[in-house]
């Protein structure tokens, strides 16, 4: 059986003529049994739509800091580069994926995308959550609940290299993760088959962690089931 495809949204500064995508994301996403495809940025419906309409899942990478003006706050001088681009080109790719019930996987930033675009907020700059050591190794743990307590153990140690994270949780979402320290670090949308955002890096753990293994697994499960659903509406 064909493998499933999942759009990943790269990382972009505005005025520089590049993308970026760190390996470690396609890395997993072949791993656990599909095709990468690493999304062109553009504004335009038509392009956002087709390319959405060709692929079954959506991942939405880390990267830079959300422009604060999505959700309504005056920036701060500790927010980074913003790229509008890639805001408005995921708040647009995101929204069609929720038409689409399509499986979504949010990492750091992409879980604070969810987070806004569904009318949340976020911290701009909190301390504590951005690691020195290694990517891979573990950083704070989160205690996890239902649904992601299938994928991850109840306490579980994890990476960390944000300094944004949900501060007004938006009302769509339920949160299935937290740090010891308080903060949402985990998002799901309860009644979808798979709409999950974490805040730590699970594709640079699936080395060492079978958890974080599991996590793309079901992701991608959920993302071929989603082809084979769209194959029967034909
Ligand atoms: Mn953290």
């Amino acid at each position: 059986m064909a493998k499933p495809i999942i759009l990943l949204t790269p990382g972009h500064e505005d005025g520089d003529d590049k993308l970026y995508m760190k390996f470690s994301y396609v890395d997993a996403i072949i791993k656990a049994g599909a095709v990468p495809l690493i999304a062109g940025l553009d504004t335009d419906e038509d392009y956002i739509s087709t390319a959405l309409a060709s692929v079954h899942g959506l991942l939405l990478t880390g990267g830079d800091d959300i422009d604060p003006s999505i959700f309504g706050e005056e920036k701060s001088d500790k927010c980074g580069p913003v790229s509008d681009l890639r805001d408005l080109f995921e708040l647009r790719a995101l929204k069609l994926a929720l038409e689409y019930g399509m499986p979504v996987l949010g990492i750091c930033r992409g879980a604070q995308v969810m987070n806004v675009a569904l009318g949340g907020t976020l911290y701009q700059d909190m301390p504590g959550h951005r690691q020195s050591g290694a990517y891979h190794e573990p950083h704070h743990s989160v205690t996890v609940t239902e649904p992601l307590s299938e994928i991850y153990p109840e306490h579980s140690p994890v990476n960390s290299f944000h300094h944004q994270a949900i501060k007004k949780q938006a009302n769509g979402l339920r949160v299935c993760a937290e740090s010891d320290d308080g903060y949402i670090e985990g998002v799901y949308m309860p009644g979808h088959p798979f709409f999950v955002g974490v805040q730590w890096h699970p594709e640079r753990m699936i080395q060492t962690d079978a958890a974080a293994r599991r996590l793309f697994e079901k992701f991608t499960h959920e993302c071929t089931a989603y082809k084979m659903k769209g194959k029967k509406n034909d």
